[in-house]
């Protein structure tokens, strides 16, 4: 196998969280891999090291996936790893708890940005390379989005909630897009899992306090929901696209 031949993931804040965990196994699955960060330089180099520790390659590359321009250029430092093969659509954000009629356009731009034209415009950058019609290996693609998107977050969080939704409608409309194009495209909605995420929501205890009330008694952990990401990334998972699986420990 040539250098260029050698399959890559992009795992968009691969640096922390779930795509920290998902990043780590990729690595050790035989992925290189190209993990971005947006703010937590600290933390997106301690994974690469982490990876690179283990005997695997990972770049870590400064993407605001709210920025256009910004994704591209990710692309292009994935291309000098190798051929781009899967994509992890990981990063997002949340806000502090809300109801609607307190939420600013700001907000809304900041959280649909993000979450969701960012997904598109990663997930197009990865077709581009892709697609076996325009010379691509095929590859796969694996959004997160989250129960959220079917339980609404009334009074807290419906924006993050509606901008998960978009997701789901995402992946199963780009799966039949390009399912004759070699690639597959699946989600991941996981329940509540044990990340800094809620920090950032104003609640971060959220996964001790909820733990309790989900139908397993507990909250995932990044591990748990990075093992089904990278079964959807596999050929094992070869004949199923647009697919959301629940991670959620029953909720
Ligand atoms: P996290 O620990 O807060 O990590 C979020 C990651 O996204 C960080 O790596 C962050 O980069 C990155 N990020 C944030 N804004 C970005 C931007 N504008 N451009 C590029 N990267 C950006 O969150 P997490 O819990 O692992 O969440 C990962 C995904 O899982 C999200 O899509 C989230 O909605 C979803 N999810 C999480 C849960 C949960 O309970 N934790 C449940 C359902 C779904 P920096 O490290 O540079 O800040």
């Amino acid at each position: 196998m040539t250098d260029l031949a050698k399959k890559v993931v992009v795992v968009t804040g691969g640096g922390r969280g779930i795509g920290r965990a998902v990043s780590l196994l990729a690595a050790k699955r035989g992925y290189r891999v190209c993990l971005s960060y947006v703010s937590d330089a600290e933390a997106a180099a301690t994974a690469v090291a982490a990876i690179e520790a283990e005997g695997g390659q990972a770049v870590a590359v400064r993407c605001d996936v709210a920025e256009e321009a910004e994704i591209v250029a990710l692309f292009e430092a994935a291309d000098r790893l190798g051929t781009v093969t899967a994509l992890v659509n990981n990063a997002g954000v949340v806000d502090l708890p809300a109801p609607v009629s307190e939420m600013s356009a700001a907000r809304l731009h900041r959280m649909m940005a993000t979450n969701v034209v960012g997904s598109f415009l990663c997930a197009r950058e990865a077709v581009r390379r892709m697609s076996t019609k325009v010379g691509g290996r095929g590859g796969a693609i694996v959004n997160v989005s989250s129960i959220a998107a079917r339980l609404g977050g009334a009074g807290q969080f419906v924006d993050y909630a509606a901008s998960k939704g978009a997701i789901d409608s995402f992946t199963i409309g780009l799966a039949r897009e390009v399912a004759d194009a070699g690639i597959r495209v699946n989600a991941v909605a996981p329940g509540i899992i044990d990340t800094e995420i809620h920090a950032s929501g104003g609640t971060p205890d959220k996964a001790a306090v909820m733990g309790p009330g989900v139908p397993m008694k507990r909250a995932g952990t990044a591990d748990e929901v990075a093992a089904p990401v990278l079964w959807l990334l596999s050929d094992e998972a070869a004949y199923t696209t647009g697919a959301i699986l629940d991670v959620s420990g029953g909720r």
